[in-house]
């Protein structure tokens, strides 16, 4: 589509009625009385199988108690999900709220209320998907700081959708897979706010994004797939420029994580210390031995990455994809090397953490198909659900989310049979509260 401003409104004007028509508009504030929700089957996000029959008492936003019966306190409004599985409420660390495939090359053109304008759309999408917690890998707002000022609106209750987590802008060498250059003409020079090349500009980004609310630092620490002017197996920064890329953060208080997918890149980052990597689908398994020896979380990014590469004969899927050719070619090129790393992800002890690149396919998607995904690459069900709820809760060091118990933030999510026996399930999430808040329920839309 060639007009940004009519891909920008079609998506939004397709969708009112439906819209505010579902629960995911009305309540942002958790419901005053208490909530008993009675769960046919629960999994807390830490146990090897779900522990059967149990009821959740929620108030004031958190769960109070955990028990086969917690009673029936005064005006306790009582939710039955008898045929359900209740877990955590999902964590995606890897999205992207202000981006969307067939606005890629239009980044430049779109203005910065255009971008919160997507984000607020994705948000509702991704709270409707069961996810209460996403981080922002990329904000796509190359000029200002929308996934910031989202976040700090969601934390105020002044928009719908999860809790989100802003990794500010995805910080790029000049050529990198992050400069948005190569996507204009040749004779352009537009301004951009996350690129930086050499130790000084790299501590200068590091230290604005911090200070304008990125609660991580995200840099490219390799080239990638879907930019026009790059390899995956190029690793533009070097070693002290990575040193000083996650030296700033750290001595702010910040974590770093990269987006990479070859040994040299991820090993130069381990050696600068970075808490997570972002897809890392070409390590080799040397190198995913690292990764654990040194504690450091994977998101693997499968339902992007892999799926790519298993389909990569597949016309249909490339046609519906509508990815410019240089995309498929390079992960041609790659795709036996994809699907090798991803079996030795599946057979080594990494810790996994669920991220999808949502953003860079499309939001009609549902985002919980990473959970496929990852059992499809051999990834058991339950380490596929830990890294979605109480693994992606330690990497990103929030202690009250990702795991159901008396004392924790009331995020809950329910979907009609069991994920253990389907993984596909968890496609099917119909209840949705946040923050004590419902924003779903079964028969509400
Ligand atoms: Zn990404």
């Amino acid at each position: 589509m060639k007009n940004a401003a009519f891909t920008l409104t079609a998506p939004l004007l397709a969708q009112p009625l439906s819209w505010a028509s579902t629960a995911i508009a009305a309540p942002l504030k958790a419901d005053p009385a208490p909530v008993v929700i009675v769960a046919g089957n629960l999994w807390d996000g830490l146990a090897d199988n779900p522990l059967g029959p149990m009821e959740l008492l929620v108030e004031n936003g958190k769960i109070s108690a955990m028990a086969p019966d917690v009673g029936r306190p005064e005006g306790a409004r009582v939710i039955s999900l008898p045929d359900h599985t209740v877990t955590p409420g999902f964590i995606d660390s890897h999205v992207h709220v202000t981006l969307r495939p067939e606005l890629e090359d239009k980044i430049f053109d779109l203005s910065s209320s255009a971008k919160a304008l997507l984000g607020v759309e994705a948000l509702s999408i991704l709270l409707g998907h069961g996810f209460t917690t996403v981080r922002d890998t990329g904000d796509m707002d190359i000029h200002g700081y929308t996934t910031c000022d989202l976040a700090r609106a969601l934390a105020e209750g002044r928009i719908a959708g999860p809790r989100l987590i802003p990794a500010g802008h995805l910080i790029s060498t000049r050529g990198g897979h992050g400069d948005g250059e190569p996507l204009l003409g040749a004779d352009s020079n537009p301004w951009q706010n996350s690129l930086a090349d050499g130790v000084d500009e790299i501590r200068k980004v590091v230290r604005r994004e911090i200070s304008r609310g990125a609660q991580w630092i995200k840099f490219a620490g390799s080239g990638g797939f879907s930019s026009p002017a790059d390899d995956p197996s190029q690793t533009p920064y070097s070693q002290e420029e990575m040193n000083v890329m996650v030296g700033t953060a750290r001595d702010l208080g910040i974590p770093a994580t990269l987006h990479v997918y070859g040994d040299e890149g991820i090993r130069r980052a381990l050696t600068a210390g970075v808490r997570g990597i972002e897809h890392g689908n070409l390590a080799s398994r040397d190198t995913l031995t690292i990764i654990e020896d040194k504690g450091v979380y994977l998101v693997p990014t499968q339902f992007a990455v892999i799926r790519q590469a298993r389909l990569i004969d597949d016309d249909a899927f490339w046609k519906a994809a509508d990815k410019p050719p240089y995309v498929r070619r390079k992960y041609r090129k790659y795709a036996a090397q994809l699907m090798e790393a991803a079996k030795n992800i599946a057979d080594s002890k990494v810790k996994i953490v669920f991220g999808t690149d949502i953003g860079t396919f499309s939001f009609d998607t549902n985002n919980a198909g990473e959970f496929g995904e990852m059992v499809a690459n051999g990834i058991s069900p339950v380490r596929a659900l830990k890294a979605a709820t109480s693994m992606a809760a330690e990497m990103l060091q929030m202690p009250d989310i990702g795991v159901l118990a008396a004392g924790k933030t009331a995020d809950i999510v329910a979907m009609p049979g069991n994920p253990f026996d389907d993984i596909s399930v968890t496609e099917k999430v119909d209840f949705v509260m946040h923050d004590g808040a419902i924003h779903k329920s079964p028969g509400q839309g």
